[in-house]
């Protein structure tokens, strides 16, 4: 039986990847770590043991994989791109000298390795369509020079010492249980708030920016499918294109508006994320996943859309705990 500790369990995607591991392995075999500060709350906290988990001290996470015999870690304490880019030296340290930690406990201690990477590990030079596996990665922000650094560290803990490290490049992630902690493609999840509330929603990114994006069932699927995969028969490691849908402001507004006709949307560009936006992809090639590790989307945009609209129209007839504003 897996021990899992989640590192970051109270983030956007840790919140949700922390219950389907339990769901999966069992709620006493998955540890939900966290820093102080950033407590999980709610079933988080009262389906499983937590425990502190701060990668910048390297003791703590020995403590921690210690004390539950912990085989597996999903390590996803990061700074997100455009809060990465005011806080670059603690994006650096939380992302890539606590990676360091976490790698060095896993050699000691034989456990696998998942570090997600990024869309944002790629920069202008890149081909921005059908973006292939193995591509020029020169990104100009402090959060892609630092997932490139996560990519090629991981891999050299797995050809150095033998550290089953593997992870994906998340395209932005759309769900509506925590909310994003500060990337460039938040404005994705942010619409459906303002859609479910009927109010008119201001767009940071232009009209006709490509970027990929995943819903979060795919996006668990991932990171949970690929650490089982069969090992003989993975050729890359860190990290896997994964891709599910690719579209631009307008035509999320349209699909919304399939649903909610009276949904309005203006455009405010905010120049950090465009700039960020524009040196990303336009769509990935995702194949080697597809061919190493059966990775297959079930969510289109359409199909995302409908899902989004209905949970969290739900949620706030349950009084929505996110609102937009106090993000
Ligand atoms: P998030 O900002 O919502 O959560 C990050 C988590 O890290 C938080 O729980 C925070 O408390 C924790 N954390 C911060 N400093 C820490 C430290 N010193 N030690 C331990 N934990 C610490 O981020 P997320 O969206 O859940 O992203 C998780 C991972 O996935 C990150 O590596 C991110 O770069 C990557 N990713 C996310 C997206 C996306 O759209 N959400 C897209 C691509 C890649």
């Amino acid at each position: 039986m897996k021990n899992i500790l989640v590192i970051g369990s109270t983030g956007q995607i840790g919140s949700e990847l922390t219950m389907s591991l339990r769901e999966r392995y069992g709620n006493s075999h998955v540890v939900a770590g966290y820093i102080k500060g950033c407590e999980p709350k709610g079933m988080l906290a009262e389906s499983g043991p937590s425990a502190v988990a701060d990668v910048t001290d390297a003791e703590a996470i020995a403590e921690v994989v210690r004390q539950y015999n912990i085989d597996t870690i999903y390590n996803l304490a990061a700074l997100l791109s455009v809060v990465a880019e005011s806080k670059p030296r603690l994006a650096w340290h939380i992302g890539i000298d606590g990676l360091w930690n976490v790698l060095e406990v896993a050699r000691e201690k034989h456990c696998a390795v998942f570090t997600p990477s990024s869309i944002g590990s790629f920069g202008l030079e890149t081909p921005h369509d059908m973006t292939p596996q193995d591509t020029i990665q020169r990104p100009r922000t402090i959060y892609g020079v630092s997932k490139v650094t996560t990519e090629l560290l991981s891999d050299w803990y797995f050809h150095k010492y033998g550290v089953d490290t593997r992870s994906v490049r998340f395209p932005g992630i759309i769900s509506y249980m925590t909310p994003p902690g500060g990337g460039t493609t938040d404005y994705a999840v942010d619409i459906f708030y303002y859609a479910v509330r009927g109010e008119q929603f201001t767009c940071p990114i232009k009209a006709g920016t490509l970027m990929d994006m995943m819903y979060m069932p795919d996006a668990l699927r991932a990171a949970m499918e690929l650490m089982e995969a069969n090992p003989d028969r993975l050729v890359h490691r860190n990290s896997f294109n994964v891709a599910a849908m690719s579209f631009d402001p307008e035509a999320i507004y349209h699909a919304i508006q399939e649903v909610k006709p009276e949904f309005r949307m203006v455009y405010e560009v905010d120049p950090l994320k465009q700039s960020i936006a524009e040196s990303w992809p336009d769509k990935m090639d995702d194949s080697c996943a597809r061919n190493e590790w059966d990775w297959h989307h079930d969510y289109d945009l359409p199909a995302m859309t409908r899902d989004m609209l209905q949970k969290l129209s739900m949620l706030r007839a349950d009084a929505c705990p996110c609102e937009p504003q106090q993000r």
